[in-house]
């Protein structure tokens, strides 16, 4: 058995959700919308499966899909992508982190990854061979600091892993933030494979910069998006992702033997989707902005010190500032069993010296199910 994997414990989010499950707590932990999502991209989904889409389609992604890849990230981030060299669909954003930690990373190489990471990153970048050089973020602003990552880069750092939009922070990160990193990339020649799936869930008119947009960029980033989270729509494991030609080459391989393809109906049904007129975007944003600050109005009424959120489907509370409890695993695990809210401790995205005093909750959810949870936390003590 390979101990990597053997001595892994089960994602947080699983563990969560079967917690709810079996306090019959109202799940405000693992990150996925209450709405079914848009009707009519389900509908082509649908469609496309009755209609006979259901054989391998090309390795590479459904052209009609790629080529609206192309249409939409020029529209949203003015990037230009050349759908024939520089677009991959594949099976989920986490096939295609997989895949491009697979493809890059030679044993010994060094990785930069920021703390709080999202799960998956360390168990693959480590799978590969890759030695994490962890560069440690801290509430409230969860800055990157020039002087972090001169302490994390080196000449034998082979890539950045970035997460913009952050989970679970819910930062967004500023292009001066971009182009601080974006300099130590250039200045150590490494790639950054920038996990920007939250792209479209941002709020107060706050603006996304792709890593990929930067000077000197273009060439080094591989860029991830998932259409689970462009359309609320967590279970369609449907990634798409962005390089240059001699990158995308490499990628592809990796690619090839992970998944190959990914379900055509839901290629066809995602193609048509990021065609979809502004409005159908900007009202996603603005109904998951009314959800975030309902979840936040109700619990800073209830005393929680809640941290800012400019975008993703999460928030946090700072139990710092909340007499009884300093332990966020504990102050979790009593809250899912005790008062039934399941929410998730951010120390569990830390490999090392974790912040201990943050919770995330996930606002992507109806009023009812959203004052259900306040109620309860309103009994908390
Ligand atoms: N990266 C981040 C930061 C995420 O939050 C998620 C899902 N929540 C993923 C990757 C995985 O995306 P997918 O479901 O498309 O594999
Ligand atoms: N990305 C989701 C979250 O952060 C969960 C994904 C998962 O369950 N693996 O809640």
């Amino acid at each position: 058995l390979n101990p990597l994997y053997a001595e892994l414990p089960t994602t947080i989010f699983e563990v969560m959700s079967q917690l709810a499950r079996t306090h019959e707590a109202v799940n405000l932990g693992q990150g996925f919308p209450d709405d079914p999502g848009p009707e009519d991209v389900r509908r082509k989904a649908a469609d496309a499966v009755v209609n006979g889409w259901n054989q391998y389609p090309p390795m590479m992604g459904l052209p009609e899909l790629r080529a609206a890849a192309a249409a939409h990230y020029r529209h949203w981030q003015e990037l230009e992508l050349d759908p024939d060299a520089e677009v991959m669909v594949t099976s989920g954003a986490t096939e295609a982190l997989a895949g491009a930690l697979l493809a890059l990373i030679e044993p010994g190489d060094e990785v930069v990854l920021f703390q709080p990471l999202y799960d998956a990153y360390l168990p693959l970048v480590k799978r590969a061979g890759g030695i994490p050089r962890l560069v440690r973020l801290e509430p409230p602003s969860w800055s990157i600091t020039r002087e972090a990552l001169t302490a994390a880069f080196s000449e034998r750092t082979k890539l950045v892993l970035f997460n913009n939009p952050q989970n679970p922070t819910g930062v967004v990160y500023s292009r001066a933030d971009l182009a601080l990193l974006a300099e130590f990339c250039v200045a150590f020649d490494a790639y950054a494979v920038c996990d920007e799936v939250w792209e479209h869930v941002i709020f107060d008119g706050v603006a996304f910069t792709s890593l990929m947009a930067l000077p000197g960029m273009r060439e080094r980033t591989v860029k991830i998006s998932s259409a689970g989270k462009i359309f609320g729509m967590t279970g369609w494991k449907v990634g798409l992702v962005f390089a240059a030609p001699p990158l995308m080459k490499v990628l592809s391989k990796a690619h090839q033997f992970l998944t190959f393809t990914t379900p055509p109906n839901l290629q066809v049904a995602v193609a048509y989707g990021l065609g979809k007129a502004d409005d159908y975007f900007t009202g996603m944003r603005a109904d998951l902005q009314r959800s975030r600050d309902r979840l936040a109005q109700g619990l800073a009424g209830l005393g929680f010190s809640v941290l800012p959120s400019a975008g993703t489907y999460f928030l946090s509370i700072d139990l710092a500032a909340h007499t009884n409890a300093a332990d966020d695993e504990a102050f979790c695990l009593d809250l899912v069993r005790t008062h039934g809210v399941a929410t998730i401790p951010v120390s569990a995205f830390y490999a090392q010296d974790a912040v201990k005093s943050v919770v995330r909750f996930c606002f992507a959810k109806r009023d009812e199910t959203i004052d259900r949870a306040l109620e309860r936390l309103a009994k908390v003590p």
